[in-house]
């Protein structure tokens, strides 16, 4: 579903003065094209911005378009404050969105000062102009629908009924991911909207009337072992205690509402999606509480759906701690995501990256599909993901592909690509990212670093020292971000962006950075005792000192 007050950029004719410093300016224009509500600048994650304001916005536009190789835009909290000095080897831009000070980082203060205009939160990657739209987070819940398939059911959710909420920026991920994995899902969403926009781009095959109609699709599928995503619209708070008492048991049940925010993200049962939307300024602390009260009753209810067997895990949105607040002892016996199902391959820095064709010509991910299967033909996970996604991942925005790929890896496919700029076989150059979510990049307590083996879960050394060895390996853009809204003081990141433009410059920078973001990724997790770690950086002698 375009919008045309945000076109995708594309083409080949240069607006700035060099392709670096275009194909910054073209994420950016991206990540609105793709965002969810790009009238106010958010992104993704309920207030993820992708700048601080309209007029920072063109500031930086208007800044990207005129700046030479030789200088280095600095943006604080998405408004860009400095145009530096500095080399053609330095990034091009340097960010830092987000970061509140320990003792004064909580919700409440993050509101404050938002509403004051002097900071906004950039999401992981909407500050950074990283998102991809959903397909952004699309092969890590599939991947983790596969671990779990691997984990109980003989390896396919085929015949299993999956229960989630929330298909927003990167919960609308989920029905695509859940049909790719053969499940029945059933997503559950208090925003007609956002269905209808899920149901548009053909991520849910059909939006049903009540629950009633969506519980007879879901088991029927499920019955014959048919895959099918079921969007339905409601309050999940509501839905997940009526299943509980129908005495259905899903196989899965996870939620990717946008829970981490009781204001602005999360809508309890207790209002209508409109009365929420009104309340968030009118009377913000009721609403958090109220916000609260239901994700008590919600996590009960996934409470009951594990205590009768069914497999279920917290997607990262914060949703335990919230309802431990609100006076759910129990609801850490629900595990994270990425302790229960992603550690070992954290361990050896395989984790989401990501790559951006800036012609907009769909052929040239085609190609470095081709190219990715040639690399890697012994890498089962990532050979199976680019022959699903190739054939099921719609395009949003300028085409992209997201894989899972490691230490090694992801340089050499990025060198490879930069030769393939350059000898002209594909159409124009390429930029690559990577999730914050990402072995050396992310410290948060309750969702990346959960139950790390030395109990460094707090620790944000890791995406510090990563940021600035990024800098030091001649990135072109190199971020830090803290969490805003529900996130506040909870996590911090670290996020980068590397262009392939075909010149001898560009190799450089994508062996040095990548190589070296991924060494972090696994010196951090070897330093805490993960045995995949150690092995990794012993055979891949990724400069790991072993104290
Ligand atoms: P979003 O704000 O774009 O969408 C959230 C959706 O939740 C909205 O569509 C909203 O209508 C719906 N919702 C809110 N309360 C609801 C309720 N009670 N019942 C049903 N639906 C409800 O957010 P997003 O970008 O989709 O992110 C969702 C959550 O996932 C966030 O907390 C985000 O931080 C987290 N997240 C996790 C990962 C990961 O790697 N697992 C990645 C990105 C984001």
């Amino acid at each position: 579903m375009a919008n045309p007050r945000f076109p995708t950029p594309g083409g080949t004719t240069l607006r700035a003065k060099g392709w670096r410093q275009e194909a910054l300016l073209r994420l950016l224009e991206n990540v609105l094209s793709v965002g969810e509500d790009p009238d106010n600048l958010i992104v993704y994650a309920s207030l993820g911005r992708a700048a601080r304001n309209w007029a920072a916005h063109d500031r930086i536009v208007e800044t990207l378009k005129t700046m030479n190789e030789d200088q280095t835009l600095l943006i604080q909290s998405g408004k860009p404050v400095g145009l530096l000095k500095t080399h053609p080897q330095a990034p091009l831009v340097i960010m830092a969105n987000c970061n509140i000070v320990g003792q004064w980082a909580k919700a409440e203060v993050f509101y404050d000062l938002q509403e004051k205009g002097l900071i906004c939160w950039g999401g992981l990657t909407a500050g950074a102009w990283q998102y991809i739209g959903s397909q952004g987070v699309i092969q890590g819940t599939y991947e983790i629908f596969m671990r779990i398939a691997e984990k109980r059911f003989d390896g396919t959710l085929a015949g299993r009924f999956v229960l989630t909420a929330g298909l927003g920026g990167m919960g609308g991920s989920q029905p695509l991911a859940g049909r790719m994995a053969g499940a029945a899902i059933l997503c559950v969403d208090v925003d007609p909207e956002r269905a209808e926009k899920r149901k548009a781009i053909g991520y849910l095959d059909v939006v049903a009337p009540d629950l009633d109609a969506a519980l007879d699709m879901v088991l029927a599928a499920k019955a014959e072992g048919r895959a099918l995503s079921v969007g339905l619209v409601a309050n999940a708070a509501d839905v997940y205690p009526e299943i509980v008492r129908r005495g259905i048991v899903p196989d899965v049940v996870t939620d990717q509402t946008a829970a981490h925010d009781l204001v602005y993200g999360y809508v309890p049962n207790t209002r209508t999606l409109a009365e929420a939307r009104a309340m968030r300024k009118t009377d913000p602390a009721s609403l958090m509480a109220e916000s609260r009260a239901a994700i008590a009753v919600h996590v009960s209810a996934m409470l009951d759906f594990q205590k009768a067997g069914a497999e279920v895990f917290d997607n990262g949105n914060l949703i335990r701690t919230h309802a431990r607040d609100g006076g759910v002892a129990n609801a850490f016996d629900i595990p994270i995501f990425t302790e229960a199902y992603l550690r070992p391959l954290f361990s050896r820095a395989i984790g989401p990256f990501r790559w951006m064709a800036l012609s907009g010509d769909a052929e040239d991910i085609r190609k470095i599909d081709d190219k990715v299967l040639e690399l890697f033909p012994d890498d089962r996970i990532v050979g199976n993901w680019i022959r699903l996604a190739r054939d099921n991942v719609p395009f949003e925005g300028l085409p992209a592909r997201i894989a899972w790929l490691g230490h090694g890896a992801r340089t050499e496919l990025a060198l490879a690509v930069n030769a393939m700029v350059r000898d002209g076989t594909l159409m124009g150059p390429v930029a690559f990212s990577r999730d914050h979510l990402d072995a050396g990049a992310m410290a948060h307590p309750n969702i990346m670093t959960e139950k790390m083996k030395d109990g460094s879960d707090a620790i944000a050394d890791w995406p510090l020292i990563d940021a600035m060895t990024l800098c030091s390996s001649m990135a072109d853009l190199v971020v830090v971000h803290s969490g805003g809204g529900g996130y506040a003081g909870f996590m911090t990141s670290a996020g980068v962006t590397l262009v392939a433009d075909g010149t001898d410059a560009a190799d450089r920078r994508l062996d040095l950075s990548l190589t070296n973001d991924t060494s972090i990724g696994v010196i951090r997790y070897a330093d805490a005792g993960y045995a995949e770690a150690a092995d990794e950086a012993e055979r891949k002698a990724v400069g790991w000192l072993g104290l």
